[in-house]
């Protein structure tokens, strides 16, 4: 074997790359993990930053996990003895709905919440009714579902502040305006949920304590023992015949192996030559930019209560659509999560500025003081191509969710855009990627297997 001539090669190192290549080493394979960026973690990036005096490692994307749905990640958070940890849970709730203020030890007022639950009970028992889980949208009898989640919520019997409520599942969900997204995107996330759980925000407890970054670290730890890990890597171009597939790099270089395991943002795919080109389902759905337009900001702030949670729809609030409390410090300031989209009418509108966050914080929390900030537009970011995490188009998933996740030859494709279980979540990246080295194994046998010369 030369030293360019891998067993298999995985093309992407955030949480489905990262899980592929661990798989793949643990079975002794040669195994080659390319990665653009010069850090591990992809839409996960865990930052040591200073906000004021205090310095925290902050999640500058990908976050929380719920120990309830993570079949794929849990047996990692054992193996690597994964210290977890959880941000406050709230207790003093604002709200902004369709124009509605509330704040309370609930998220909606007693005049509001019937309403609100009676709206989440129609939409988790229609999800139960038509949506199976684990299995592909595009198997299942719901093109009528495949509307707008705008469109869908417009058909159920309810107050406008009930609709705006829903509304705000999918900023959570994929990080989107509601028009912009699936209503099955959002049922299929919303199937099986708790009305009670639901109809008071999300869940978003569990973290991990010393930060994804740290756990991705020793996974690739597991890589190196029997494959290599090149960072800085951009990968141009794939071409696969009977016998091998060719990767090509930015810079030119070549490797070959009879196996790729494609784990880049679905997105992603079409910045890549594919030789021979890959399917019209996956050069839509690649072409598309189905991915939220997300900015996630890291604030530190005086004059909030402590445990704190404001949540708003993001049409009538100037797409920001959460402030949550992260960490309370002893002098009375404490860190919050501040979640907006990119202004859909006005995308080159900045965010970035002091003025601009304070605005935003504000939409929800108008006496909250601001006193420093970061901020990171994903949308910004060249390898997932300008989208942020999958948020599926309408008519898109009824269409061809299988499709995106399919084999093509040699090549396997892997990511949480693609997931059949929890597309657009850690857990998902994790599942399919452990997928995706049991496929890719099958190749690497079945070529060892063939004689020499034959
Ligand atoms: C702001 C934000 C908040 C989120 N919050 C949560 C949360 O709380 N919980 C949750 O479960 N999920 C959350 N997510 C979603 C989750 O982070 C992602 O869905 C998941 O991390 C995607 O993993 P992945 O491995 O599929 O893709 P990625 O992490 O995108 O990995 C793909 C990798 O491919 C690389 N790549 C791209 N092009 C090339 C190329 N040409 N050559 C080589 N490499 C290439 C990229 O650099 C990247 O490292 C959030 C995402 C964002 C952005």
């Amino acid at each position: 074997m030369s030293n360019n001539q891998y067993d298999a090669i995985v093309i992407g190192a955030g949480f489905a790359g990262v899980s592929a290549a661990r798989d793949l080493a643990d079975k002794g394979a040669r195994v080659l993990l390319l990665e653009a960026r010069d850090r591990l973690g992809g839409r996960t990036e865990s930052e040591t930053i200073t906000l004021g005096d205090h310095t925290f490692i902050a999640e500058r994307g990908g976050q929380w996990i719920d120990l309830e749905y993570s079949p794929a990640i849990e047996p990692d958070l054992e193996r690597y003895s994964v210290e977890l940890a959880s941000s406050p849970h709230p207790e003093n709730y604002h709200s902004s709905y369709a124009g509605i203020r509330h704040s309370g030890p609930e998220l909606c007022s007693a005049e509001t919440i019937g309403d609100v639950k009676r709206a989440c009970r129609h939409v988790v028992d229609t999800a139960g009714e038509r949506l199976a889980f684990g299995v592909p949208l595009d198997a299942q009898d719901v093109s009528d579902l495949d509307v707008s989640w705008t469109d869908y919520l417009q058909t159920l019997d309810t107050s406008d502040h009930a609709r705006a409520f829903l509304s705000t599942y999918s900023s959570w969900f994929s990080g989107s305006f509601p028009d912009q997204v699936s209503a099955l995107h959002c049922l299929y996330l919303l199937n099986g949920a708790d009305v009670d759980t639901i109809s008071q925000g999300m869940e978003y407890e569990t973290k991990f304590a010393k930060g994804t970054g740290h756990f991705l670290e020793s996974m690739a730890a597991d890589i190196k023992k029997s494959g290599t890990v090149k960072l800085s890597t951009p990968v141009a171009s794939v071409s696969q015949d009977d016998s091998e597939v060719r990767v090509t790099t930015d810079a030119g270089e070549l490797f070959t192996a009879p196996t790729v395991i494609m784990a880049v943002p679905m997105a992603s795919w079409n910045d890549i030559e594919f030789e021979p080109p890959l399917s019209a389902a996956k050069r839509e759905g690649s072409a598309l930019k189905q991915g939220s337009r997300g900015v996630k900001s890291h604030i530190l702030v005086r004059n909030v209560a402590p445990n704190t949670c404001a949540i708003g729809d993001v049409r009538t609030n100037d797409g920001v659509f959460a402030v949550l409390s992260e960490e309370h410090l002893a002098n009375g300031e404490q860190i919050m999560i501040l979640f907006s989209l990119h202004h859909d009418d006005d995308p080159d509108r900045p965010q970035a500025t002091f003025t601009d966050i304070e605005a935003a914080l504000h939409t929800l929390l108008p006496d909250a003081e601001l006193v420093d900030y970061v901020t990171r537009d994903w949308s910004t970011e060249k390898y997932s191509s300008y989208v942020d995490f999958v948020a599926y188009a309408p008519g898109f998933p009824s269409r061809a969710h299988s499709l995106i996740g399919a084999s093509e030859g040699r090549l396997q494709f892997c990511g949480a855009d693609l997931s059949q279980t929890f597309f657009a979540h850690i857990e998902g990246a994790v599942e399919t990627g452990k997928t995706a080295a049991v496929n890719a194994l099958q190749f690497i046998h079945q070529d060892a297997l063939v004689p020499e010369g034959a």
